[in-house]
């Protein structure tokens, strides 16, 4: 349920450090109005500011609060948003002062995640997130709480209102905690049966709006919800490929990050978040025609590096090249390292994505002449038949040799079989 519904008149705020350029200003103010509209409230007035240091007691100084409350009361506003992180003692003296209901950047994006969420485990998570948010305001002193309330059998003897909270939530989070390691174990288990199965996980993120539920259901032949607005996806949804350029493929489609991430949001979302970690491939979309793409692809870097996935292997995927009128993609994706440009929405480029991903996935293209033992007719017949041999002919001891043309990962494992050997001398290793 969101808290938002209700109060939808709102003040937003947004203070700067002075230290912050003025490109990203702009960029982090346009995104912040973005999440407040996204989230449905109506933004009847807007604050900007910068600030060397906030202030203890209301975070902005005299002059600013004043011109807060002055547009609250302009707009018979009912809710001011700011964009920053507030301490609790903060948020409960600006609302007593301007009379109104105080929101911080985290609450807001916990809210729109609360809107959000479709799946049972999403759901969970983003509880767990609020609540976590919340018990961190209750512990540093919400004095007004600490009252003795009459609830029979909610409570012990003397437990003031403030105990009997922080028992109930703590209750709380323990169950939505021991639910989500539930639902963690089920998908540990689903993904070593798939692992078995020897299919590869490609899992594709960006930042929040760069298209990447929009590439998943091309790619899968899905109709999973695409909207212009931040955080459409919650839930990560893995689907099998559609595409023939491509065989044993799993595509996982993840939320889109911001920057900014709350900590409760990533540390809650550890269960969605680990798909990313046993995915064999990343695909880094990003929105080319947006004109803060480069800030929000260092941000999303950022955010890769604290999952501690800076290692994986990764392709970054160009988006929205219509927008932007790139001519001959295909072109431009050869020419680019670890780079592809395409668009979800036209189809074009496709062909070097696929290519991109096999490498990435089963190695190079290469060409080798084995020799195979005479036993080894079975194996023969085999690799004929998975289309591989492109030549044949008989070796000066009789023997049989066949040239392959295979994925490097492949011949790899190929020529752990017994009885059959690479040809060095002979060996064309091409790159195609
Ligand atoms: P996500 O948040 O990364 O999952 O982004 P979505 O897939 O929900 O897409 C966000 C918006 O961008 C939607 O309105 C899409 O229709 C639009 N979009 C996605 N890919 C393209 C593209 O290649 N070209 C254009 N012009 N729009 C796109
Ligand atoms: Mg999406």
């Amino acid at each position: 349920m969101s808290s938002l519904d209700t109060l939808n008149n709102s003040v937003i705020v947004h203070i700067d450090r002075f230290s912050l350029s003025r490109d990203l200003q702009l960029e982090a103010l346009e995104e912040f109005k973005a999440l407040c509209l996204s989230s449905g409230t109506n933004i009847c007035g807007e604050i900007n500011g910068k600030i060397d240091r906030p202030t203890p007691n209301f975070f902005v100084k005299k002059g600013k609060l004043d011109e807060i409350k002055e547009t609250v009361k302009f707009g018979k506003a009912n809710l001011v948003i700011f964009n920053n992180d507030l301490t609790p003692s903060q948020e409960r003296n600006l609302e007593k002062f301007l009379g109104a209901r105080v929101l911080d950047r985290t609450s807001l994006i916990l809210d729109i995640f609360a809107t959000r969420a479709r799946s049972h485990i999403g759901k969970v998570q983003v509880e767990l997130a609020q609540l976590t948010h919340l018990s961190t305001r209750l512990v540093r002193g919400w004095s007004h709480l600490e009252r003795q309330k009459g609830g029979i059998g909610l409570r012990g003897p003397g437990e003031t209102q403030l105990e009997t909270d922080r028992r109930l939530i703590g209750q709380r989070i323990k169950s939505l905690k021991k639910r989500l390691e539930k639902a963690h174990n089920q998908r540990q288990i689903n993904r070593y049966a798939r692992g078995k199965g020897k299919e590869k996980v490609v899992a594709l993120v960006g930042y929040t709006n760069a298209g990447k539920t929009t590439l998943f259901n091309y790619l899968t032949e899905n109709n999973l919800f695409a909207a212009d607005k931040p955080f459409a996806t919650l839930d990560s949804v893995t689907r099998r490929n559609k595409k023939p350029e491509m065989n044993n493929v799993l595509f996982s489609d993840t939320v889109g990050f911001i920057s900014n991430l709350p900590t409760q949001l990533i540390e809650s979302f550890k269960a969605t978040l680990d798909d990313l970690s046993s995915a064999d491939l990343l695909l880094h979309v990003v929105d080319i025609s947006d004109k803060d793409h480069r800030f929000k692809v260092k941000e999303v870097e950022k955010i890769l590096k604290d999952l501690g996935l800076s290692d994986k292997p990764l392709i970054r995927v160009n988006n929205k090249c219509d927008k932007v009128k790139i001519p001959d993609l295909e072109k431009l994706s050869k020419s680019s390292l670890d780079q592809i440009w395409l668009s979800s929405l036209t189809h074009e480029g496709f062909q070097s994505l696929f290519e991109e991903i096999n490498i990435k996935l089963n190695g190079k293209i290469t060409k080798n002449w084995v020799i195979l033992e005479p036993e080894m007719g079975w194996l023969r017949a085999e690799l004929y038949s998975s289309d591989c041999v492109l030549e044949e002919r008989i070796s000066d001891k009789g023997l049989i040799e066949l040239h392959l043309e295979t994925f490097h990962n492949d011949l790899i494992k190929l020529l752990e079989t017994q009885g059959i050997t690479l040809v060095k001398e002979k060996q064309t290793q091409e790159a195609i």
